[in-house]
């Protein structure tokens, strides 16, 4: 196939409550900094000529290096004290998926996600067995606490004395962090990956959208690719990503359109919270949130930008 194709790249950190009062010039400053290295590792595949897969996987993993979201390192806590992670993978061009829920010890589970990927017999893998397979395919193992973080363990014992006696999770105050990355590279391949430690104190066990296929991540050459942040259970019940693909192909919207009515039309209808980052298979992308704000960036052949609220962050 001929390069004639230009590359886009969006990225996430993550939808959620984001006052702009309570975030200092300093912290904005890092995060701001973290989301322009992760659009630096994902620029770099891409303007060498590199896969959407490789691209995503590397944004993500560089999001997942960052203690300041919620993925890899700085992983939330779940309601027994440990940090339990997800992630998956998608690449447009054939369908093929990888993904991973509670995951207690791959350093990067975006990276063993993309291993699951590549291999046709297994889509998804959960809990120990995840983890002792990832080893067995050499990705980098760690311990759990690895992933602590002293900001992550306040929130986590402030969401717990909300919820003492509380069996189920309240949502209703989401905190951002989830991570994700949608690209098209010049041979017209879209892919997309997303990454998590989950909601803080989520029930030990809780599965999210962002290891579900079709939830918080979707890619398909016929029409775009997308990740998603917010409350995950109602991403997994709007089935967000693979809804705009399905809007795009048998509805004939466009991408911004579709990705619009499945955020505010339907997640965000049936009480949900959150965004999406899409990328479309004509090089377009849209970023829509029903949030407070949404961590997002991306890069083109031409530019590159990062956001927080509606405007620019420079
Ligand atoms: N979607 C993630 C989950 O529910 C959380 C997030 O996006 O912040 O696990």
């Amino acid at each position: 196939m001929s390069r004639k194709q230009k590359f886009s790249l969006c990225i996430h950190g993550g939808a959620g409550v984001i006052s702009q009062d309570e975030l200092s010039d300093k912290e904005k400053n890092l995060i701001v900094n973290d989301l322009r290295k992760s659009l630096a590792a994902g620029e770099k595949v891409l303007a060498n000529g590199g896969s959407a897969v490789e691209a995503v996987c590397a944004a993500v993993e560089s999001l997942e290096n960052s203690e300041h979201f919620n993925a890899g390192k700085g992983a939330v806590y779940a309601r027994g004290g440990k940090h339990f992670l997800e992630a998956s993978v998608m690449e447009g061009a054939n369908l093929q998926a990888g993904a991973v829920a509670n995951s207690e010890r791959v350093k990067n589970p975006v990276l063993f996600a993309k291993e699951l990927l590549a291999n046709k017999d297994v889509v998804m893998m959960s809990g120990t067995n995840a983890d002792a397979l990832a080893e067995k395919l050499g990705c980098e193992m760690v311990d759990n606490n690895y992933f602590d973080n002293d900001f992550r363990k306040k929130q986590w014992e402030q969401a717990k004395k909300l919820s003492e006696d509380a069996i189920f999770l309240d949502h209703s105050n989401l905190k951002m962090g989830t991570v994700g990355a949608v690209a098209i590279d010049m041979d017209g391949n879209v892919a997309s990956a997303t990454s998590t430690g989950g909601m803080t104190n989520k029930l030990d066990g809780r599965v999210g959208d962002t290891a579900i296929i079709g939830c918080g991540t979707y890619a398909n050459n016929k029409t775009c690719a997308v990740s998603c942040t917010g409350i995950g259970e109602f991403f997994i019940r709007a089935t967000v990503a693979s809804l705009v693909s399905n809007l795009m192909e048998f509805g004939k919207l466009s991408l911004e359109e579709a990705s619009r009515i499945a955020i505010h039309e339907h997640q965000g209808k049936m009480g949900g919270e959150g965004g999406l980052i899409a990328v479309g298979s004509d090089g377009k992308f849209t970023m829509p949130y029903n949030s407070g704000g949404m961590y997002r960036g991306f890069v083109t052949n031409e530019e590159k930008k990062v956001f927080i609220w509606d405007e620019e962050e420079l």
